[in-house]
């Protein structure tokens, strides 16, 4: 059950006070949520511990679980603000409330626009802390979504699938991202699930079977060549993910080799490239399937080598090669920046942005130490550019710099703007309703009489805001004019205008 003890024996490091506080915070979200139920007939409060324990188990800090085990009490029970911040502080309450706001996006028109709404999401998010707590809540609704009524759980898992899984995935946190997945691949597309699960169940003992002989096979042999400190591990593919590969190869499982992996954590990057030197010496690389994701990372910041390789037993095996610091990466990505280490840390710094940022600074100084034989290689190309900038100067303006850079990364000035039904069109900063009418469809935009924002009249050189909602009104009689032209700010919405200019233009001349 909901045990206190296990929670607090989950979350890393943490000091006794520490602890105290998350009883306290168990206690209090225990009481307030005491006359709710989940649908499933269990207490609320289940849903809590459940969304700080999943924090704690991707080692989040004694202010993240306690900010997931209250995550619900202000939207849900009668628990006020002040009371919030009275016994916890401000930084819980900020958190409380970031994720009480993000709960309040609906999601509507979910095939269009999906990348927008990631985007919206992110940037009214203000911390990325919101979001993991999001996501960790996210999880144990989709572990519950059975006990939810019928009509509500596709959009539900679409929302998952669709939103959340692809967060994490961007986040870097791979543990979150497969887990989302694979809770929503049944709901989303069931006989599907059903066919992927037929395959992995045909190929499941003969492989871990085979990965484990060839594992033998290369500890031996890199053991010999003086690599010993290693840990491997098997992965299984996740389900959706597999499903997502089967649809690109036209569910040929012969054209998929790594529905499992041989996993190979080695001490340094240096021994990962001396680790793919030694298996390629004694067994043949399937050409083509050799990929260097250390010195090309993926956009998400995924590290690690890959290849694949013909085994003695006439099979083929993908097998990764990384160092402990990439697994964490690729687990916990951005998370693993959060994680919190020094204690010090904690009780110098009041202010919200500073206390998260200040955490990821003993990671780097860490990181660095850790790698000092390739030290100068890290420094360019393994650290992302905002962490690396962090690192070299501890001023508040940096930090300020460095969350306005991290938002920028997600954000890129753009604004995101919905229709009246629930689309969402993103534009840059500083757009006009004209901009807006012109994404929508430039008959529109060619015949627009007027715009509301949010069910009111506005000019038309009104600047829209992120979040806007926008009814735009036409009459076919309207015709574009030489004002809109000062006004509009994409390029389309101009090349619409000038285009019916001209064309009215030409039309005057030929008469
Ligand atoms: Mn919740």
């Amino acid at each position: 059950m909901e045990s206190i003890k296990e929670l607090i024996s989950l979350v890393e490091s943490s000091t006794k006070e520490e602890n105290k506080k998350i009883t306290e915070a168990y206690d209090f979200a225990k009481k307030a949520h005491a006359k709710q139920l989940r649908y499933s007939g269990k207490p609320y409060f289940v849903h809590s511990y459940e969304t700080g324990k999943n924090l704690a188990l991707i080692g989040m800090s004694p202010t993240m679980v306690i900010a997931g085990l209250l995550h619900d009490v202000i939207e849900d029970t009668d628990v006020e603000e002040e009371e919030i911040k009275e016994k916890f502080g401000d930084e819980i309450l900020f958190l409380i409330n970031g994720v009480t706001k993000l709960g309040k996006i609906r999601f509507k028109g979910l095939t269009r626009h999906v990348e927008s709404l990631r985007k919206l999401f992110i940037a009214s998010s203000q911390d990325i802390r919101v979001i993991i707590i999001k996501l960790a809540d996210r999880i144990h609704n989709m572990e519950t979504l059975q006990y939810v009524p019928e009509e509500k759980q596709l959009r539900i898992a679409t929302e998952t699938l669709e939103i959340f899984a692809p967060l994490a995935y961007r986040l870097g946190i791979g543990v979150l991202n497969r887990r989302l997945e694979d809770l929503s691949f049944p709901y989303v597309y069931p006989k599907e699930y059903e066919r992927v699960k037929e395959i992995i169940k045909e190929k499941n003992n003969d492989n871990i079977e085979l990965l484990k002989k060839v594992n033998q096979g290369i500890i031996k042999r890199l053991a010999k060549e003086g690599i010993t400190n290693i840990e491997t591990s098997y992965r299984k593919k996740g389900l959706y993910s597999l499903y997502k590969k089967l649809e690109r190869k036209n569910w040929d499982t012969n054209k998929i080799y790594d529905i499992f992996a041989l996993r190979i954590i080695v001490p340094t990057v240096n021994d990962c490239y001396k680790a793919l030197g030694i298996i390629h010496g004694f067994r043949r690389p399937m050409p083509g399937r050799i990929k260097d994701y250390i010195a090309f990372s993926k956009p998400n910041g995924y590290k690690s080598i890959h290849t694949t390789i013909f085994t003695k037993f006439g099979n083929v095996v993908e097998i990764q090669l990384r160092t402990a610091d990439m697994h964490r990466e690729a687990e916990y990505g951005i998370a693993s920046h959060l994680v919190y280490k020094s204690k010090a840390e904690n009780n110098s710094a009041n202010n919200t942005n500073n206390i998260w940022i200040k955490r990821l600074l003993p990671n780097i100084n860490k990181f660095s130490e850790n790698n000092k034989e390739d030290k100068n290689k890290m420094s360019t190309t393994d650290i992302p550019i905002w962490i690396k900038k962090l690192a070299e100067s501890e001023n508040d303006v940096q930090s300020q710099e460095f969350i306005e850079e991290l938002k920028k990364d997600f954000f890129e000035h753009r604004v995101f703007i919905f229709t009246p039904n629930g689309d969402v069109i993103d534009l840059p900063e500083d757009s006009s309703p004209i901009d807006f009418a012109y994404a929508v469809h430039s008959d529109i935009g060619d015949h627009m009489t007027g715009a509301k924002v949010h069910g009111k009249l506005v000019s038309l050189d009104t600047k829209l805001q992120n979040g806007d909602i926008v009814e735009i009104t036409t009459r076919k009689e309207i015709t574009p004019t030489k004002k809109w032209l000062e006004i509009a700010k994409t390029t389309d919405a101009k090349r619409h205008i000038k285009s019916s200019l001209k064309k009215r233009g030409d039309e005057k001349i030929g008469y």
